[in-house]
């Protein structure tokens, strides 16, 4: 099945209720409830095998689709960590745009603040 067609089944709408009532309606970077979509973590298992209808809900993150769509702009497929949205939150709350914080977020932010005039920041 094409993903496309997935996404308007009942089995991918129960998926994202379960999503949602794990994580909370609400994007896991910018906090908003508005335009929520569900972003797949992972789309393959450890051994490569596709995840999709039986995705388990860890692997789906509740994200507003301007989040989501800077999520791709920047990463496109890549798989996010765990402690990615902490900081991307951690980002904004110095100062930084959601988007420089979204595109940032891989890096390490030793690299990324140095020299800047957040150097003193403790991570
Ligand atoms: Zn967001
Ligand atoms: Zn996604």
């Amino acid at each position: 099945m094409l993903y496309k067609k997935y996404l308007f089944t009942t089995h991918w709408k129960n998926k994202r209720k379960e999503a949602i009532q794990s994580w909370g309606n609400r994007c896991r970077f910018c906090f908003t409830d508005l335009n929520i979509n569900i972003h797949h973590k992972r789309y393959r298992d450890r051994l490569d095998k596709s995840i999709l209808f039986n995705e388990p809900t860890k692997y789906l993150i509740p994200l507003c689709s301007k989040c989501h769509g800077l999520w791709h702009k920047y990463h496109g497929k890549r798989i996010m960590g765990g402690g990615e949205w902490k900081k991307v939150r951690k980002w904004i709350k110095v100062g930084h745009t959601l988007d420089n914080a979204i595109r940032f977020c891989v890096f390490n932010p030793k690299e990324f603040f140095n020299g800047s005039k957040l150097k003193g920041y403790k991570y």
